[in-house]
């Protein structure tokens, strides 16, 4: 089965990605990229600076940056993924949902909506049915769904699996790369030798989208989980992989190697993004891991690490570690497509 996909957005850092993930996908067929404007009209070899570790596939080298509206985008895409700013994704994603199209996006404007699925396949696959709900309200023959923020999905895991425990609490501090701001983001004189210890809304994403995720869906709404979630986000001189060093209150107190147990049982899915298991977990004669340049790419970039797994007071503290434009952005989104493909939505 072969479903025709477009990229909203292609040329930009997640775009990109985007790209090499699609490159020879066993379902997906790259048909279409939009972009601003500027871009419009231009071969994509010329709209976009690549800087992606792999060439730019011949196929998509000489197509042509189309405007991103919902009439420039051909009838016959089934699927389309986003990667625009949230300010121009908040009007146009509705659009192309009213005119029929499933988008799967990773743009931040309606994630926590009552009737937007927010998913991470491997913790909330569940939650997809949303769409039932929210074709009911809006009276779309499309669909919106969206992934968490990259630093949200870094966590998520790792606290699904602390679940069983009595999760009452998550404390995070977060060492996010340079990539999390997109090509234009931060400048080389704010970074190099720096650390910025304020991401603009990032924390209150990381608070608020992962109670979304871990809530539970009734078949009408979704209940958010009652755990507390308190974020600081710093952006750090790294290119890409987010670590999060992560402080947890659990009812319980399991011992450091049952939590390890309990993250190394999360297993993935039978989609053809999902890693064999979502967590790989780090033991204690490795205590300075995960770091960003050697783990980010396992699982191809689909994996979550943990490491530094230690009992405290209240319940466990470890570090966690994601790459922030595969599973933290375009990965999580052909993920989400896959699973929508799976599910029959596509
Ligand atoms: P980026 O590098 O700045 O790329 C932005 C893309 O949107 C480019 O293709 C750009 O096209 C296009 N664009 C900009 N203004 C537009 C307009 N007015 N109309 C149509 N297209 C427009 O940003 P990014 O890092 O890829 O992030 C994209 C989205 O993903 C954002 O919402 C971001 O919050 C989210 N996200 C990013 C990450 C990450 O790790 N980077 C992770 C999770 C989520 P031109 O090249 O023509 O300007």
């Amino acid at each position: 089965m072969s479903v025709r996909v477009g990229i909203l957005g292609a040329t930009g850092a997640v775009g990109q990605r985007f790209i090499q993930l699609l490159d020879d996908h066993p379902t997906f067929e790259l048909a279409t990229v939009t972009a601003s404007d500027d871009s419009a009209g231009k071969p994509y070899r010329e709209a976009a600076k690549w800087r992606v570790d792999t060439p730019i596939p011949e196929d998509v080298a000489d197509l042509t940056v189309r405007r991103t509206a919902a009439e420039d985008v051909p009838d016959d895409v089934d699927l389309l993924f986003s990667s625009l700013p949230s300010s121009v994704a908040e009007a146009v994603e509705p659009e192309l949902a009213e005119a029929g199209f499933v988008i799967s996006s990773n743009s931040s404007n309606e994630r926590t909506a009552d009737d937007v699925p927010l998913t991470i396949p491997e913790v909330n696959a569940d939650h997809l049915d949303l769409i039932e709900v929210q074709r009911d309200e809006r009276g779309w023959d499309g669909a919106l769904i969206k992934n968490p923020n990259c630093s949200t999905i870094t966590m998520v895991p790792t606290l699904a699996a602390l679940d069983d425990f009595g999760l009452k609490r998550a404390h995070v501090s977060t060492l996010q790369a340079v990539s999390g701001a997109g090509y234009s983001g931060v400048t080389s004189m704010e970074i190099i030798d720096n650390v910025l210890p304020h991401i603009g809304g990032e924390e209150e994403k990381m608070e608020t989208e992962s109670r979304k995720l871990l809530g539970t869906f009734d078949g009408a709404a979704v209940t958010w989980h009652d755990v507390e979630v308190s974020a600081s986000c710093n952006r750090v001189p790294s290119l890409d992989g987010h670590l999060e060093n992560v402080f947890a209150d659990l009812a319980e107190r399991p011992s450091a190697d049952e939590v390890a147990d309990a993250m190394r049982s999360t297993e993935g899915l039978d989609l053809p993004s999902s890693p064999d298991r979502l967590i790989h977990v780090f033991g204690p004669d490795e205590p300075d891991r995960p770091q960003p340049r050697l783990d980010r790419m396992r699982g191809r970039g689909m994996q979550v690490s943990a490491g530094g797994i230690q009992e405290t007071a209240r319940g466990v503290k470890y570090n966690c570690l994601s790459h922030n434009t595969i599973r933290g952005a375009a990965g999580a989104s052909v993920l989400n497509g896959e699973l929508l493909v799976e599910n029959g939505w596509v």
